[in-house]
């Protein structure tokens, strides 16, 4: 069965979500105009702004992350991104020394031995490739939305990071079933691996496939607390944000 099968349901309120979104979407990048990217990490719910950036012709530049470590199913969006819409991809790939020095330093397997050696990779492998990606930038896109997890109930439609750049969530308020009843519905290109019942694709070696009812990011460090469970790009003022700076 897939993803498709499985989640796409039109529920009350779609349209009216749907329309926010765009509203959202259209409104920042006017107020950001030619500074201002959507950080899409190649995943459903980015896969849906994607589609609505090009759809309405929003000028919004897209910018994702290759940290070296992706499956193969998740590099391929790159290209299918730019042949179905036509628009440029910005990769942003870690300073190779930094991974060299880093894996002969700690191992292939750091990322399982401590948080802070997990941390340490996604700041190489992440938060360093996405300074370069909003340098310059004045608004980034992603695709939180509330429902992912606990650490994200709050998330809001436009928030300011701590670099004070404005950071636009156009599906805050999105189900998982509008997501995919949004994807059906457009023909929207998405990652094979969500029909592996993996809503939340990452790195390979911190993705795993979820059980029935377990919440939608217990397959990413599902060896972690639940609190320790964000790789930086997207923590808040409480807790790790500091590490982009960090590793700006
Ligand atoms: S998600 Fe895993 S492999 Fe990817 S950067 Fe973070 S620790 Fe490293």
């Amino acid at each position: 069965m897939s993803a498709i099968d499985l989640y796409a349901r039109k529920t009350a309120g779609f349209d009216e979500r749907l329309a926010h979104a765009v509203e959202v979407l259209r409104g920042a990048a006017a107020e950001h105009l030619g500074r201002i990217v959507q950080a899409t990490s190649l995943g459903a719910e980015d896969m849906v702004i994607t589609d609505l950036i090009a759809r309405h012709e929003l000028p919004i530049a897209l910018g994702t992350l290759e940290t070296g470590m992706l499956h193969e199913q998740t590099v391929t969006l790159i290209d299918r991104i730019e042949d179905r819409y036509g628009r440029p991809v910005e990769v942003y790939k870690p300073i190779a020394e930094s991974v060299v020095h880093f894996v002969r330093t700690n191992g292939e397997k750091a990322m399982y031995e401590s948080i802070d050696l997990r941390k340490a990779c996604c700041g190489i492998r992440k938060l360093e490739p996405l300074s370069r990606m909003l340098a310059g930038r004045a608004a980034w896109v992603t695709g939180l939305r509330r429902e992912q997890s606990n650490n994200r109930g709050v998330v809001g439609y436009s928030e300011t990071d701590d670099h004070g750049r404005a950071k636009i969530n156009p599906l805050a308020d999105w189900t998982w079933n509008d997501v995919w009843h949004y994807i059906a519905a457009n023909d929207v290109p998405y990652n094979r691996l969500h029909d592996e019942f993996m809503p939340s694709i990452g790195c390979a070696p911190c993705t795993r496939a979820i059980a029935v009812g377990e919440d939608f990011r217990a397959g990413r460090w599902w060896w972690e607390d639940e609190k320790a469970k964000e790789c930086g790009l997207h923590a808040t003022n409480e807790n790790a944000v500091s590490m982009i700076g960090a590793k700006a």
